[in-house]
């Protein structure tokens, strides 16, 4: 037992750090690249199946490592065809995604974090607290999971993936990007980075430095509300980080990328359904080419949170769209299972 505690888990090791260890062994740098094909573009779950290598290296790499994968403990299915993953990791805690099939896409929504670092008083994920990051590798194959269920269910392969799952990206920044790059790569997935999309809640800070490092895929921010004292009532961690510097930081992103914002957006009941509410929203992302995504708020047992009405949100569409803002109104899906947006909260 004491043994298995110290062996590292072989997927923290980069490619160089890989090919070194085989140099280090006596073995050629070459071996390296043959396991590391093995690890991220097969996803081998462990050594014995990595038939090209020697029954000898193996050994060597089970003396010395550990592949920490993840195991989809439990499959729920919804009557629309969305798929909830509840997925254990190496030290038994426990993480959700969900496969989004529509005609022509299969999307992944998968966690960052196990619990969240956010407090935001409609979501049920926010109840859980955050409990750990999420490793690359834990990201990783939650999208490796998705794609095979994809291929199984829906006989095509995973087109798009959101990060928008459990968890706040943003705090978890290093191993999100790590994760993208391995699904991006020829020596992962090879996937587009057009297709993924990062959701935030706004972390300034962190906005300005993915805008720097010119990163390729999309970005959504959770606003909610464009309002200050509205949004800090129902996202809390907004008076920490208040909607001018996240505006801010999201012009900037926008100077820098030229890529467009996508906003999610709930509209409840005596909370953000006026017309004031609206015209702040608009004032708020009109600096940039944005589209707005009207979502449809899943209860969670809170009574101050209840859906607006449907003339509220097409005030919305109606006050976005004279000023040339792309709003959309989202249905849920999953929602029987708890799959929806913010319903992921380990229930089962
Ligand atoms: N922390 C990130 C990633 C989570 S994404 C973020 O905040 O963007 C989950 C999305 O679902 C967010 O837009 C969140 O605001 C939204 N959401 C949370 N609870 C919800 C609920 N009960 N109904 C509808 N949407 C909800």
């Amino acid at each position: 037992m004491e043994e298995q505690i110290q062996r590292k888990d072989i997927r923290a090791l980069t490619l160089d750090q890989l090919r070194d260890f085989f140099v280090m062994k006596g073995d050629k740098a070459f071996r390296g690249n043959q396991v590391y094909e093995w690890l991220w573009q097969k996803s081998a779950h462990s050594f014995e199946t990595m038939t090209n290598i020697s029954k000898e290296t193996r050994n060597l790499l089970t003396s010395n490592f550990v592949i920490n994968h993840i195991k989809v403990d439990q499959i729920q299915r919804s009557e629309d065809g969305t798929i909830k993953n509840a997925v254990r990791l190496h030290d038994d805690l426990v993480v959700e995604s969900v496969l989004i099939p529509t005609r022509t896409r299969t999307t992944a929504c998968v966690s960052s974090q196990v619990g969240c670092s956010l407090d935001c008083h409609f979501c049920a994920t926010a109840r859980l607290k955050r409990m750990r990051n999420l490793n690359p590798d834990e990201i990783f194959d939650q999208v490796v999971a998705i794609d095979n269920e994809s291929r199984l269910y829906f006989n095509r392969p995973l087109s798009n993936i959101v990060f928008m799952g459990m968890g706040e990206p943003l705090m978890n920044y290093n191993n999100v990007l790590k994760a993208i790059e391995k699904i991006t790569s020829k020596e992962g997935l090879g996937m587009s980075p057009r297709r993924i999309t990062v959701s935030t809640s706004g972390v300034p800070k962190m906005i300005k430095k993915m805008a720097d490092e010119q990163v390729k895929f999309n970005l959504a921010v959770s606003l909610h509300s464009a309002v200050d004292e509205i949004r800090t009532s129902i996202m809390p961690f907004n008076a920490t980080f208040p909607l001018v510097d996240l505006r801010e930081a999201l012009q900037y992103w926008y100077s820098k990328t030229k890529s467009r914002i996508t906003y999610e957006y709930v509209v409840w009941k005596g909370i953000n359904d006026t017309q004031s509410d609206a015209d702040a929203l608009v004032d708020f992302c009109r600096f940039a080419p944005s589209k707005v995504n009207l979502i449809e708020y899943n209860p969670i047992d809170d009574d101050r949170f209840q859906q607006a009405n449907e003339k509220a949100i097409m005030m919305y569409v109606k006050t976005l769209g004279k000023k040339g803002i792309t709003a959309t109104v989202r249905r849920s899906r999953g929602k029987d299972i708890d799959a929806a947006c913010g319903q992921l909260a380990n229930k089962s």
